[in-house]
């Protein structure tokens, strides 16, 4: 199927198990750990076990964590608690061991010239008190803590000032991360230094050779000097240069490797080819459209449009903060589809949510020859034939419906897109049912209003197609989010009390309750019962909604609020999916302190849809943590799906967002998405130019980067996969 042996090679990199590896193929690099001087068979072992090290190269890629500069020594007298890491120097007074079992510590006085410091150690006592020696000077390196106004240094690393220096070139001398078991065998951080002194003696600068293009390289370091300087700079200004460097190489390979696959697909996988945009696209656009599409529609249909020109299946995530408009445009590629004598299928998570899909779909198709049908769970018998024969006999152009669509019997003549809405119900398994359908599968549009933040998009979802409509239509007014304790709760119940009294309608969500299902269902009646009492009938009605209700019970609950006949809609997070009621203005989060921030953004886009003025109230309880207070801050601060998640993604760090894959694109060794998102946007673009211009990298000057991608494959040493 792949010709091109570079293809077999990079999917060969993306076996489970592969670690990501940064070097080129050199024999070298690949000889095992213990051949290396001064290492032998048992601190291989422990080195393999403990830090993951199996070859030369391994150990080349294991990076300082800081360097340390002898010159940079504070005064201890002038340590202070705003200060975390500090480096003093001074003689051991002396030390002991005191207190019993647990409690058992080392500790030992530090002096300078201008004052005392303690030292101390609760594990590895032992170990310790076999290094120290009284009277010797040290150079002592750690997070200072101040206990009862003294300042103390706990577990610091400490390095007798007489021993010889690692490196008599370097100035800055290389930290490594190490573990307690390695220290107890005398490889801590600094003696790991040894070892990679060791190994610049025995490599040189065949074994690294340059891998990026002669385009890329600028003004940054070659290759070998990048690795020489972050080991064992000559200055901070080099190890600075050779980080970038580093960083850079990196991220732009990662690209390197997303486009490429994505390229691949694009060759080799075939599609139904969408050629014209003909009479029931035009049509509706001129003539249907109730409004003028925002930039960002423009720009995403434009995209699907080459997309499905192009004969190859289209595999697009559309990702689109709430009330962007994603419907629309899921429309507007079913009318192209339409246009090509392609049918279309849109599915929904929940029967309510594909009844306001086809609701809508047939009020805007209302005066156009296509034949729109809707397809659930609770669709009856007869229709439900109608429908089958229809979509076999091609009279049905679009279906509507819930995962009811996907089931084997549901068989179309020529379905040529399927639109799948709120992605994260839908698995791999049931997307897959979807194939198939028609011998060709169909082009699939994938739409998500889980913010996903765009750093974290480009490196997870960087080999599919993927658009983002970052703009909502225009005269929304912006929805007010306020803070408010319990404690004043009455006062948002009046508030709440005069909008609907001003006609509108309001939610009121409660937590789930992760350990216990039993907890969050007595809160949430607690929380009904409250809100009763605040808007007793028959002046007020009120519908709930939660989890253990029958889904036919949940479904009319749902659908009184929708038609407005209660005025206010009690549940769990339910709710949390694509409802629209655009009279609903007011949504009343309790225990906000709970939820996390891309939760609580989904659920407030549940009002501010229609033109009045909405609002969103977070209530937390007073003794909500600082962490907590500081998300819902976020929240008050802005109403941007975006900025939101890029702040979650630096509040929670990049494994736990929703929505992304397990991406070992994601585990990079020096670089950081968060931290180096300007590196990553360059080497996103530089990448991207570099593999359309050329595709098979077979240009003179893109020899070096083929080479190394080439060599990847067999870096993958055997001791990891056993
Ligand atoms: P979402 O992206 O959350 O699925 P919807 O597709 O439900 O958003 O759109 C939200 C609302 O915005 C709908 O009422 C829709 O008709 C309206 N809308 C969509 N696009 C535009 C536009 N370009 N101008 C004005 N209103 C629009
Ligand atoms: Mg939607």
């Amino acid at each position: 199927m792949h010709q091109d042996p570079i293809f077999c090679h990079l999917f060969g990199i993306f076996v489970p198990n592969s670690k990501k590896n940064i070097l080129s193929q050199a024999s070298l690099l690949q000889s095992p750990i213990e051949y290396l001087k001064g290492v032998g068979p048992l601190r291989a072992d422990m080195l393999k076990k403990e830090l993951n090290l199996y070859t030369f190269g391994d150990l080349l890629q294991h990076f300082p964590h800081r360097h340390i500069d002898k010159s940079q020594v504070t005064a201890i007298a002038s340590i202070n608690p705003q200060q975390d890491f500090v480096q003093v120097k001074g003689v051991l007074l002396g030390f002991s061991i005191i207190g019993e079992k647990r409690s058992k510590r080392l500790v030992a006085q530090l002096q300078d010239n201008s004052g005392q410091i303690e030292l101390a150690w609760f594990q590895g006592i032992n170990w310790v008190l076999k290094t120290l020696q009284e009277g010797q000077t040290y150079l002592v390196y750690g997070r200072v803590s101040f206990f009862n106004g003294r300042a103390q240094m706990v577990h610091p690393e400490m390095e007798p000032l007489a021993a010889p220096t690692m490196s008599q070139k370097s100035v800055l001398e290389p930290v490594y991360p190490s573990t307690e078991k390695l220290k107890a065998r005398g490889l801590n951080g600094r003696q790991i230094a040894k070892l990679t002194q060791a190994l610049f003696m025995q490599i040189s600068e065949r074994d690294l050779p340059e891998n990026l293009p002669v385009s890329q390289l600028n003004n940054r370091l070659g290759r070998w000097e990048a690795y020489r300087q972050i080991h064992f700079p000559h200055s901070q200004a080099m190890y600075k240069k050779a980080l970038e460097r580093l960083v850079f190489e990196e991220l732009f390979i990662a690209q390197v490797r997303l486009n490429l696959i994505k390229i691949d697909r694009h060759k080799n996988s075939r599609g139904h080819r969408f050629e014209k945009v003909g009479a029931y696209f035009n049509d509706f656009y001129n003539q249907y459209l109730p409004f003028e599409l925002t930039g960002a529609q423009k720009r995403v249909i434009k995209e699907i449009r080459q997309d499905t020109a192009r004969g190859f299946q289209m595999n697009r995530l559309l990702q689109g903060d709430v009330g962007s408009g994603k419907t629309m445009i899921a429309l507007l590629a079913m009318l192209i589809a339409a246009d090509n004598g392609y049918q279309s299928c849109m599915m929904a998570p929940t029967e309510i949510l594909a009844q306001q899909h086809y609701a809508g779909l047939t009020a805007l198709l209302k005066e156009m020859p296509l034949e729109v049908a809707l397809l659930t769970g609770s669709t009856k018998t007869a229709e439900r034939r109608r429908i089958l024969q229809g979509l076999l006999d091609d009279t049905i152009h679009f279906v509507v419906g819930t995962h009811a669509i996907i089931e084997d019997i549901v068989q179309f003549k020529n379905l040529g897109l399927a639109v799948i809405d709120e992605q994260h119900r839908f698995g791999v398994a049931q997307r897959a049912q979807l194939w198939k359908k028609s011998a060709v599968p169909p082009h699939v549009l994938v739409m998500t209003a889980t913010p996903i933040p765009r750093t974290l998009a480009m490196t997870a979802f960087g080999d599919l197609d993927y658009s983002v409509m970052d703009e909502l239509p225009p005269g929304r007014q912006p929805i007010k989010t306020v803070h408010r304790y319990e404690t004043s709760r009455a006062s948002v119940m009046d508030f709440v009390k005069t909008e609907i009294q001003k006609g509108r309608q309001a939610y009121f969500v409660y937590p789930l309750i992760e350990e216990s299902e039993k907890l969050s269902f007595e809160d949430l009646m607690q929380g009904y019962e409250q809100v009763k009492s605040f808007f007793p009938e028959p002046s007020y009605k009120i519908s709930m909604v939660h989890g253990k209700q029958k889904n036919i019970e949940k479904e009319t609950n749902m659908q009184r609020f929708v038609s407005g006949d209660t005025q206010i809609l009690v549940g769990t997070t339910v709710i949390e999916v694509g409802v629209n009621v655009p009279n609903a203005s007011v949504m009343v989060i309790e225990s906000a302190e709970k939820f996390g921030l891309s939760q609580l953004h989904q659920l407030r886009g549940r009002v501010g849809r229609g033109s009045e003025q909405s609002y969103c109230i977070l209530l937390s309880s007073v003794k909500a943590s600082k962490e907590a207070r500081e998300r819902l801050k976020i929240m008050c601060d802005s109403n941007d799906g975006f900025v939101i998640a890029e702040k979650d993604l630096e509040i929670r760090g990049p494994g736990d967002i929703d929505g992304t894959r397990q991406s070992g694109a994601l585990n990079f060794k020096l670089a950081n998405i968060i931290n180096d998102r300007t590196t990553l946007i360059e080497a996103k673009d530089q990448a991207a130019k570099l593999c359309e211009q050329d595709p098979n990298l077979s240009s003179p000057e893109n020899a070096v980067l083929k080479a190394y991608l080439m060599a990847q494959k067999t870096k993958i040493g055997w001791g990891k996969i056993a």
